[in-house]
């Protein structure tokens, strides 16, 4: 017999059918049991009448709570049903797989251990029904992203995470042996994505892990996580960047919100709001005077940029002045950001570049990438590296590289702000930081 999902179980009345599922809660009555079976398309009931078959009675009452069952009996109205206004009355039961009791923390709770606790199960974590939600709305987010790529001409590619040169600074880079050398993993796909540019492909994209050796623990960092990436060729400056993501963003939000918006609201108690464009852009010295203004003491060392607490400060300021979630702090002074950055033609002390915030959380960093060969060569020099080191990337500057430019967006950070979810391991399938590698 063919399964039939619980969503359709409607359609199906007076039919006998075979549901598969697991035990959502059981409720052992006198004479009767009420299995709550659940699959991913939604609850349903199965009765069952103890007199009609006492060791099927006494099989289902020992039955753990998210056991994987399958049920067979024939489905019939009743009003008095909560669930679809149907149930199942049950004549075959298959445990396929018994769940042990008890389980290490109850699914259906209304407070849950905490989420370090929860990574640990993090299988039956994702049972639950927020979890379900946010990864078909991850889903839907990275198919949005893919569409709007392609129908601005992208081309997908998929570079190398084992490099023999560290693809941004030296910090936070892991090391590993490879065969006699040693090797590194990619901090990010910069280089090749750049590469990209030199190849004639105009536009690439790409998503893709990305490793870092942060040690630190935030609710926003971790050591492993997937890239949004891409770059475009032919661009006058950075804010042909920014128009880019703007209208991508714009595209993603709308799709989730067609898709899941109710199921958002329903259950997250989250309206999504569409961003309107065009974002509002800010250079970061002014960003830090209107954070100064504010009252906020940024600490003094952060002369350049700005730290978490002035982030969210300027979120504030951007939301009662203009109304808008995400913000573009642009043109960053060189100190603060890479080499490859281009620099301002008439304020070399400052680079084409961009971080957007969400809600006062960074999400994406994205910049003009310098393609003139001698004048990255002298950016290169001036910050005390060595170009021969990365030989291999500056020779892309060297038979004709158009001007480009692009951003890099951590997935789960993108995630965490549209669903308003407060710790980055919610959003994210497994966590990886510098305390777990298990499961
Ligand atoms: P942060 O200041 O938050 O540490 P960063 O400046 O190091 O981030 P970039 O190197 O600019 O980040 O990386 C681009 C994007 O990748 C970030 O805007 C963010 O969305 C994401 N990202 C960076 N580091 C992490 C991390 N450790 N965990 C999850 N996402 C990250």
């Amino acid at each position: 017999m063919e399964r039939t999902l619980i969503a359709e179980l409607g359609q199906k009345i007076d039919q006998t059918v075979k549901i598969s599922g697991w035990l959502h809660v059981l409720r052992d009555q006198k004479s009767m049991q009420f299995l709550i079976l659940r699959d991913r398309t939604g609850l349903a009931q199965v009765a069952h009448w103890k007199k009609g078959n006492p060791a099927l009675a006494e099989q289902i009452s020992t039955l753990g709570t998210e056991s994987a069952l399958t049920c067979i009996g024939k489905v019939v109205a009743n009003k008095s049903v909560k669930l679809g206004e149907l149930e199942i009355q049950l004549e075959q039961l298959v445990v396929e797989n018994a769940a042990e009791t008890p389980l290490p923390f109850e699914l259906q709770n209304e407070t849950l251990p905490n989420v370090d606790f929860r990574m640990d199960w993090r299988y039956l974590d994702l049972r639950r029904a927020e979890p379900q939600l946010i990864f078909d709305v991850q889903t839907t987010l990275e198919m949005a992203a893919r569409e709007y790529w392609l129908q601005h001409d992208f081309v997908e590619i998929h570079s190398p995470k084992i490099m023999g040169t560290p693809s941004e600074s030296g910090a936070e880079l892991f090391e590993m042996t490879y065969f006699e050398r040693k090797a590194y993993l990619a901090q990010s796909p910069q280089f090749y994505k750049q590469m990209g540019m030199a190849a004639g492909f105009e536009r690439v994209f790409e998503v893709g892990p990305v490793f870092r050796a942060d040690p630190s623990f935030t609710s926003r960092h971790m050591t492993e996580f997937t890239g949004l990436d891409f770059e475009m060729s032919w661009i006058e400056n950075h804010h042909d960047v920014m128009d880019f993501i703007e209208g991508w963003l714009q595209y993603i939000y709308q799709q989730v919100k067609v898709k899941h918006g109710d199921r958002i609201q329903e259950q997250l108690g989250l309206e999504i709001t569409v961003p309107t464009l065009p974002f509002p852009r800010i250079p970061m010295l002014e960003a830090i005077e209107i954070v100064r203004s504010m009252g906020y003491e940024l600490p003094v060392e952060k002369t350049k940029d700005l730290d978490p607490g002035g982030e969210r400060t300027i979120a504030q300021y951007v939301k009662e002045k203009f109304g808008h979630d995400f913000v573009f702090i642009t043109d960053w002074p060189i100190e603060a950001r890479p080499f490859y950055h281009m620099r301002m033609p008439d304020n070399p002390k400052l680079t084409r570049s961009f971080d957007l915030l969400a809600n006062g959380l960074e999400i994406c960093t994205g910049a003009q990438r310098e393609h003139r060969y001698e004048v990255l060569m002298a950016q290169a020099l001036s910050l005390g590296l060595d170009p021969a080191a990365m030989s291999f990337y500056m020779d892309f500057f060297r038979y004709g590289c158009p001007p480009h430019g692009g951003m890099g967006m951590g997935l789960s950070r993108l995630l965490m702000v549209l669903l308003g979810l407060p710790n980055i391991r919610e959003a994210v399938y497994l966590f990886r930081g510098p305390n777990r590698l298990h499961p």
